[in-house]
């Protein structure tokens, strides 16, 4: 190996400058930070051939004092002293942007502070001023940078296309543009005005002129107050959550990061809530100078947060709850959420809450329930169906109270509801209650599911399609099972031996009033043979005016219903399977009764009850 010598001053200068400036985009980042750090309310942009050609950056800032102007290309020269690096709360604090620049470029620096009477224009050559004049011009800074990289053709090399470049530069401003919406930023490359912003401090507009008024649809204001973290923002309404070019900023105190775990914890409350990946957020954070470390990107690009974990859960919590809090104020069904609303503040509904299990979730409480808790009883009467007459029994909105349900419009509602049943299925259960809700924790909602109406909907949408595709499968019974009915029944039950054959029941008469049962469909061979069969018996009888369809699922439904057994010890396997389970059905948040299948109870209710809030 070969002695070790000091590199030359020139080659540690070119190898410092290539770290802290990889392209135009780059030096212009710098540039700007400068200006923003002067105070400037006004700045403009202008670059060509993607930068490397010009660029041109005018601010309306504090300018440079006369003296203090050659110190600005002196490595490691800064006026933003700063003793403690914990401390920073400007965006620049190395002092080593412009003398890198210099090294690699040749500058021209005007500038003119308040105080002057006539302004200074230098003329920079690899960290020193090589000619000064004065000069007409305003209050502020002009820095014009020409031939970048001129000097380090490696560096100029590795540079993209021009129109590449100057996209780089497009993203760059516009980043850094809406990191302050109170300051008017304008970029212009090539001669031509690529966007202006207004300066007036509104964060949607100023994203709006920047990357066009499609790429604010479906945002919403997002504040969250949670020392030590403070964000005040915009993310995507949950209606609009499956847009994957939405824009995704964070800024931690001014200053655009990019940090995967915030992004993350983001895009993770939007999976955990509508199983989707396309959450738009920008999101102002504000954390103590101590919470975080600026200085481990050598573009500033990326921080360190100190207890990421906390500040992540803050954020999660936060934008949950401004989810949330849509849904109350969207949903399609006004007079139940009226309801829920009113109910946070009122004491006698958290004693009621207490009353009875089935009020903790909101569901349908007038709804009967004797049907389900008795299933054995045999009536002549009519099965109890909630459905209107006329409509197809798939009609009926789901009405899952739940953050998905804040799209007001039919088509969306059912597939983002019906994600939460994916998520719920790998989320904590926590048991069965009452030997009829299984429960599922899932971030700060705790979901019931009634484990009988689960069951009935996917038997129910499994024999259906079996039925209708004439594919039922029979299970024949090695002892027939004989059923002794009553006079009535009994004669219906030879009368439909044909109806109920196509269904998959086969009958023999037994003789003596009674029936032999000798075969059920394999789909229902979970439950009680008498019992489904007397179910039948009771809803065969023929009506008048009522069509084939929607006697065989009529028919189905009831067999159905009394088919589902067992769900007092379902096993915790078994609801993780029956939620997929529903999913893939047509109608996964009502029973084929139109029971409510799935509930949901905020943490907020707990927190209310507790008195924690
Ligand atoms: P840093 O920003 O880390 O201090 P820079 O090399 O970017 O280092 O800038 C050096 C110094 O030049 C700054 O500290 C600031 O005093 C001065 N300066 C640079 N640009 C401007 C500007 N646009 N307006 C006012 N002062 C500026
Ligand atoms: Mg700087």
């Amino acid at each position: 190996m070969a002695k070790i010598k000091l590199l030359s001053r020139e080659l540690i200068d070119q190898i410092a400058a290539g770290e802290v400036v990889v392209n135009a985009a780059g030096a212009i980042k710098e540039l700007i930070e400068n200006s923003l750090d002067a105070n400037s309310k006004n700045i403009t942009i202008e670059t060509r051939g993607g930068g490397k050609s010009s660029i041109r950056i005018v601010d309306d800032g504090c300018g440079i004092e006369q003296s203090d102007i050659p110190l600005v290309f002196v490595r490691n020269a800064t006026s933003k002293i700063a003793d403690d690096l914990s401390a920073i709360e400007t965006l620049g604090f190395r002092g080593e942007a412009l003398a890198s620049i210099s090294f690699v470029s040749h500058i021209t620096l005007t500038t003119k502070t308040a105080e002057d009477v006539v302004g200074t224009k230098v003329l920079v050559e690899k960290n020193e001023v090589v000619q000064s004049e004065a000069a007409a011009c305003r209050v502020g800074t002009i820095i014009e940078i020409t031939d970048l990289f001129y000097n380090t053709p490696a560096r100029l090399k590795y540079l993209k296309k021009d129109s590449a470049e100057t996209a780089a530069i497009i993203d760059l401003v516009g980043y850094m543009a809406l990191s302050r919406p109170d300051v008017r930023f304008s970029l212009i490359c090539d001669g031509r005005e690529i966007f202006s912003t207004d300066g007036k401090s509104d964060v949607l507009n100023t994203a709006a002129k920047i990357y066009g008024r499609n790429k604010i649809t479906g945002l919403m204001k997002c504040e969250i107050a949670d020392e030590p973290l403070f964000v005040s923002g915009y993310i995507t309404s949950s209606a609009y959550s499956d847009d994957r070019s939405a824009l995704k900023l964070i800024y931690i105190n001014s200053r655009y990061v990019k940090s995967e775990p915030l992004s993350q914890a983001v895009e993770q409350v939007y999976k955990e809530l509508f199983a989707k990946n396309g959450a738009g957020y920008i999101l102002y954070i504000r954390l103590p100078a101590e919470m975080l470390d600026v200085n481990i990107h050598p573009a500033k690009l990326e921080v360190k947060l100190y207890n990421a974990s906390l500040i992540t859960m803050l954020i999660k919590q936060g934008i949950r709850s401004v989810l949330r809090e849509e849904f109350i104020i969207k949903d399609s069904s006004p007079k139940k959420l009226a309801a829920e609303d009113s109910a946070f503040g009122n004491d006698e509904y958290v004693a009621q809450v207490f009353e009875t299990a089935e009020k903790y979730f909101v569901g349908q409480p007038d709804k009967p329930t004797d049907e389900l808790t008795e299933p054995a009883e045999a009536t002549d009467s009519e099965p109890i169906t909630f459905l209107p007459e006329n409509e197809p029994p798939s009609a009926p909105t789901p009405e899952i109270p739940s953050a998905q349900s804040a799209q007001n419009s039919g088509g969306t509602l059912k597939i983002d509801s019906r994600g939460i049943l994916l998520r719920l299925a790998q989320m904590k259960y926590i048991g069965n209650a009452f030997s009829q809700y299984a429960l599922i924790e899932c971030g700060s909602e705790l979901y019931a599911m009634d484990i009988h109406a689960a069951h009935e909907r996917v038997l129910y949408d499994k024999f259906l399609k079996d039925y209708q595709n004439r594919r039922i499968a029979l299970q024949p019974l090695m002892v027939p099972v004989v059923i002794s009915p009553g006079g009535t029944l009994y004669a219906r039950a030879l009368a439909m031996r044909e109806e109920l054959g196509s269904l998959g029941f086969e009958v023999d008469d037994f003789g003596g009033n009674a029936i032999a049962v000798r075969s059920i469909p394999a789909e229902l061979s979970g439950g009680n043979v008498e019992q489904i069969v007397l179910g039948l018996l009771n809803a065969l009888e023929r009506k008048t005016a009522e069509d084939i369809g929607r006697r065989s699922e009529r028919l189905i439904k009831e067999a159905c219903h009394h088919a589902v057994r067992g769900e007092a010890d379902i096993n915790e396997a078994q609801v993780r399977a029956l939620l997929t389970a529903l999913y893939d059905t047509d109608m996964p948040f009502t029973c084929p009764h139109g029971r409510t299948i799935l509930g949901r109870l905020d943490l907020k209710y707990f927190m209310k009850a507790f008195d924690r809030i």
